[in-house]
C-alpha cells in the first residue's frame, strides 16, 4: 500500500540556483549535497524530500512513494510486473542516495519513473527552515502533491487506481481539462492527472503546503523582492480548498505554494467539479511554460 508522497527528484542545468531558491524563497533547509553534486532539500523530520540533480535539461527524474515496508513494496512491485512492466530493485548505494533503506523503480504507462520506497531516514537533528516560517504540513500526509500530464488519461487512471491503489477524490471537467485527483492518506490529493494540450507526458506542478497562511504571503513577498516569476495569482481551489499561488522554479517547472488544504477520510465519496478554482489563480507571466515535457532523465537517474 502506498501511504504518501515521499520525495521528488529532477535534473536541471540550473541546479545550483536551488541552493538559494530552496532556503530563501521556499523555506527548505539545504542539506549535504549528493555524490553527483545534487542540491538536496529538507522539509521536515526526513533527511531529504527534494533533490535537484545536475543535468543537461530540465526534466523529471523520479517520484518516490512511501509504502508500509519492504514486503508491501515487493507485493506492489509484483502487481506492476504483472502488467508487463519491468521493475528494478535499487542497490544499497542507490537507496542510500535517496536517504531510504530500499526501493523498487519502474516507468509507468506515461513514462514517469516511479519509486516504491521503504525506510525513509530521519536524521537526529531537527528541521531548520531556510527562512523564518512555521514549517511544512507533511507527516502522514507526505511531501505534498504532484500533477502529471499524461497522454492517455483512461489508461493512467486505471494504472494508478487498480495497480497502485490510489483512491479517487474527485474529477474536474472544465472545457478541455479533464483531471482526476487521488488520495492515499488524509491529504485531499497526493497525485492528479490530466491530458496536457500537447498530448505529451509532462510535469504540471508540485504542491508544498505551509503551516500558516502568513508563510504563503511571505513567499509571495519574497518572489516580488527576488524577481521570481509568479505564474498564478493567489486563489482557492474548488476541490481541496487550498489557498495558494504558483511560482516558476529555476528548473522550469511550477510550484504551487499553499495553505489550508482539505482533509479526506475513508468515507469520502468522489465529487465532480466544473472549475479548478473557486476564485483567483489567474494566469500570470503567460510567456513562461506551463508544462515541463518529460524527457528520459527518469530512466537514467
Ligand atoms: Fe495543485
Amino acid at each position: 500500500m502506498i501511504t504518501s508522497l515521499a520525495y521528488f527528484g529532477v535534473t536541471s542545468p540550473n541546479h545550483k540556483d536551488w541552493e538559494t531558491f530552496g532556503p530563501e524563497i521556499l523555506g527548505c533547509e539545504l542539506v549535504q549535497p549528493g555524490a553527483d553534486g545534487a542540491v538536496r532539500l529538507r522539509f521536515d523530520e526526513m533527511e531529504c524530500r527534494l533533490t535537484i540533480h545536475p543535468g543537461e535539461r530540465n526534466d523529471v527524474a523520479y517520484i518516490g512513494w512511501t509504502t508500509t515496508g519492504e514486503k508491501d513494496a515487493e507485493a506492489l512491485a509484483e502487481r506492476v510486473k504483472a502488467q508487463g512492466i519491468a521493475v528494478h530493485r535499487a542497490t544499497t548505494e542507490q537507496a542510500a542516495s535517496r536517504a531510504v533503506i530500499g526501493y523498487f523503480w519502474f516507468l509507468d504507462p506515461a513514462g514517469f519513473r516511479q519509486e516504491l520506497i521503504w525506510g525513509q531516514l530521519r536524521p537526529r537533528t531537527p528541521f531548520r527552515p531556510g527562512r523564518a516560517m512555521s514549517g511544512f504540513r507533511t507527516g502522514d500526509q507526505g511531501l505534498g502533491h504532484v500533477v502529471l500530464g499524461v497522454p492517455d488519461v483512461a489508461e493512467s487512471d486505471r494504472f494508478y487506481r487498480d495497480v497502485l491503489g490510489f483512491h479517487l477524490s474527485d474529477t474536474v471537467v472544465d472545457g478541455p481539462i479533464h483531471a482526476h485527483f487521488y488520495h492515499v492518506n488524509g491529504r485531499h490529493h497526493s497525485l492528479a492527472i490530466a491530458r496536457p494540450p500537447s498530448g505529451k507526458s509532462s510535469f504540471l506542478h508540485i504542491m508544498f503546503e505551509a503551516n500558516s497562511l502568513d508563510d504563503v504571503g511571505t513567499a509571495m513577498d519574497l518572489c516580488e523582492q527576488h524577481g521570481v516569476p509568479m505564474t498564478r495569482s493567489l486563489g482557492v481551489h474548488t476541490n481541496d480548498r487550498m489557498t495558494s499561488f504558483y511560482l516558476h522554479s529555476p528548473a522550469e517547472f511550477r510550484i504551487e505554494y499553499g495553505w489550508g488544504g482539505l482533509e479526506v477520510d475513508d468515507l469520502w465519496v468522489p465529487r465532480y467539479y466544473d472549475r479548478t478554482s473557486a476564485w483567483g489563480h489567474h494566469h500570470l507571466n503567460k510567456h513562461l511554460s506551463h508544462f515541463l515535457e518529460l524527457g528520459d532523465a527518469g530512466s537514467k537517474a
